[in-house]
């Protein structure tokens, strides 16, 4: 089989209309990764659109042409590429997917160890820390202009996937990818005052609720916590607020898996975010049996039942998981 990036240069020479799409509730990587491709395309001329079920959290709203993410259109509608960037399964692309009319080509770019492989050109890379990685690296080997606006979109990207460059997965690949995106011209400074200094306080008094019920299981190895549908209502806060909240509990000292459960508008559907502090303790395969996917460190599932019979099943599965890592 030839090579995928070669493959998906081709096609970015030879076709007109592209969609990009990413995975719904997007995080920083999703939105970095899905602008970049877009800001590139449309660079080169092409006629391109992005979609997504979800508008562009508030924090990333600063990146360049974020207004190029839209919400699907009613009907549905053709296009010569359909590029899907950071997502795992095809069932996370939400209505969005379901807007796609005809294709000629079908383009998976991902880092995820979860990804279904759906799509006609793979290039999934679970040793990049971010989606972002393999757009540059794309940019890069195609002799493409990386431009200053789509350095800061895949900085961003790079910067949310690592935890500014903390969590495990931040291999030396991220931060030479990193390095040059800056020497492209990326404001750091910049980034950081909108994507981790510029939350509502209405994110804070969602924090504090929340902190006010930590609890602790097997030893105090498993930090686990809720965000309730009341507490969104008390603290007017929204659902992208949630994302980075598990790092609170993935904080504490001795703690291995921390997990966030957070409940949904569907009544009986509960959101849960997992992560590891081991590498022993794999909470992908932990969010696989429930349905959803992710990374070794970092996962999430949606899954069905009443809180109770959610945070059962959960802990037990993780209290499993550290019986067989011998913690
Ligand atoms: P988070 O906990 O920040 O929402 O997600 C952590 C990781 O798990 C991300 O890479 C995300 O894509 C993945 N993930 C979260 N929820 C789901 C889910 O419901 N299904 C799948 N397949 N992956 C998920
Ligand atoms: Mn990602």
């Amino acid at each position: 089989m030839s090579d995928p990036c070669r493959q998906i240069c081709d096609l970015i020479h030879s076709e007109k209309s592209f969609l990009v799409l990413a995975h719904y509730r997007p995080d920083g990587d999703a939105v970095g990764s899905q602008l970049a491709l877009a800001i590139l395309l449309k660079n080169l001329g092409k006629n391109v659109e992005a979609w997504n079920d979800d508008p562009v959290p508030r924090k990333f709203r600063f990146l360049p042409h974020s207004n190029l993410i839209q919400l699907p259109p009613a009907e549905p509608k053709d296009f010569d590429v359909v590029i899907a960037v950071d997502v795992s399964t095809w069932q996370r692309t939400g209505t969005a997917g379901q807007r796609v009319g005809l294709k000629k080509h079908f383009i998976n770019i991902d880092h995820h160890v979860s990804n279904e492989k759906f799509g006609d050109i793979l290039w999934i890379d679970p040793s990049a820390a971010a989606s972002g990685q393999v757009v540059f690296e794309l940019i890069k080997r195609g002799g493409f202009k990386l431009t200053p606006e789509i350095a800061t979109c895949l900085f961003a990207a790079v910067s949310t996937d690592t935890g500014s460059f903390t969590f495990a997965n931040t291999n030396a690949g991220a931060l030479r990818v990193a390095a040059e995106l800056v020497e492209t011209g990326v404001n750091v400074g910049e980034v950081t005052r909108h994507v981790y200094e510029s939350y509502p306080r209405a994110r804070l008094r969602l924090v504090q609720m929340a902190l006010a019920d930590l609890k602790f299981a097997e030893h105090n190895r498993i930090a686990y916590y809720w965000v309730t549908n009341e507490m969104y209502e008390t603290s007017g806060a929204k659902r992208e607020d949630t994302e980075g909240l598990i790092d609170y509990a993935r904080s504490i000292d001795g703690v291995v898996v921390a997990a966030l459960f957070e409940e949904t508008s569907e009544p009986g559907k509960v959101r849960i975010s997992l992560r590891s502090k081991h590498p022993q303790v794999d909470v992908n395969s932990i969010a696989r049996h429930f349905g959803g996917g992710g990374h070794r460190e970092a996962a999430g599932a949606r899954m069905t039942g009443t809180p109770q019979e959610v945070e059962r099943r959960a802990l037990d599965a993780i209290a499993t998981a550290l019986r067989h890592a011998n913690l």
